[in-house]
């Protein structure tokens, strides 16, 4: 099915919501479409203007991140002051409300962005880190306080003087531990998982729905565009997060 051909009926959204409604221990799952509308773009989209002359090795890799810092530095800088100055949408309003009405609900995200926990989700996996927070390039478990005013670019670890690094997973770094477990377990005990804007392309996360699917959870997904998830799918609704999810999970 084609991106501009996909539709979705009435029906669609009324078994979806059905399922919405009943579910027991619904996990929502979500990309970087959740906050395409809150303007922010994907990776690729990121690098333009000044940026476009770089690729990800050299901007989201320890690797590029060694080879120049205050580079990799100014890179993040940027994509954090466009994180702070956007605000949440309606699909993470949608998501909020719905655990505040499923307090069982589990918010698992691949994005770096802070939005779900400005929007109220109280409890967010966030399987790829956060751009919000730093930590020292050596791994040594000082604390970074004070590092927004550190005029060195980067700041340094207030231990061990190594440079800090954002806290996001960069290509070819294991995901955290703690939150790809927790998350494993979410998806093994869920009676519903809606997938929203995510191209399921990045491993391990893409693995979740297919776990989830296999542990007999219904999957409902929330994409403009076909995805593989697509295929063990029970309802997709093809169309924006912030126009599907507050019809989809509104009270
Ligand atoms: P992706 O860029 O691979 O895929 C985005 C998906 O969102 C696509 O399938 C697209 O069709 C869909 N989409 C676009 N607009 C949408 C909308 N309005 N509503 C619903 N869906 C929409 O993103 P990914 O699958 O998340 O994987 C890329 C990696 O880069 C992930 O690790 C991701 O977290 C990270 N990333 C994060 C952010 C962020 O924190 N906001 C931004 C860019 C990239």
């Amino acid at each position: 099915m084609s991106g501009a051909g996909r539709r979705s009926s009435s029906d669609d959204l009324i078994l979806a919501r059905e399922l919405a409604l009943h579910a027991e221990r619904p996990v929502v799952f979500t990309g970087a479409g959740v906050s395409a509308e809150s303007g922010i773009p994907t990776f690729r989209d990121a690098l333009t203007g000044l940026w476009a002359q770089y690729d990800p090795e050299q901007l989201a890799t320890e690797a590029g991140y060694r080879n120049d810092p205050a580079l990799v530095w100014r890179w993040y800088a940027s994509r954090r002051e466009r994180i702070a100055q956007a605000k949440p949408n309606p699909a993470h309003d949608a998501i909020a409300d719905y655990g505040r009405r499923k307090p069982r609900l589990q918010v698992i995200t691949q994005n770096v962005d802070g939005l779900h926990q400005r929007a109220g989700s109280a409890d967010v996996i966030e399987l790829h880190g956060s751009i919000l927070r730093v930590r020292c390039l050596d791994g040594c478990a000082g604390q970074a306080v004070g590092w927004e005013s550190d005029p060195r670019v980067p700041p340094l670890c207030a231990r061990c003087s190594a440079p800090l690094r954002p806290d996001v997973v960069w290509f070819g770094e294991f995901l955290p531990e703690a939150a790809l477990a927790r998350a494993q377990r979410a998806v093994t005990e869920c009676d519903l998982m809606i997938v929203v804007g995510t191209s399921a392309l990045v491993y391990p996360a893409a693995e979740l729905p297919f776990s989830a699917r296999r542990n007999g959870s219904e999957v409902i997904t929330v994409n403009p565009e076909s995805t593989a998830v697509d295929e063990i799918a029970r309802v997709m609704l093809a169309g924006k997060a912030g126009d599907l999810l507050p019809r989809l999970l509104g009270a």
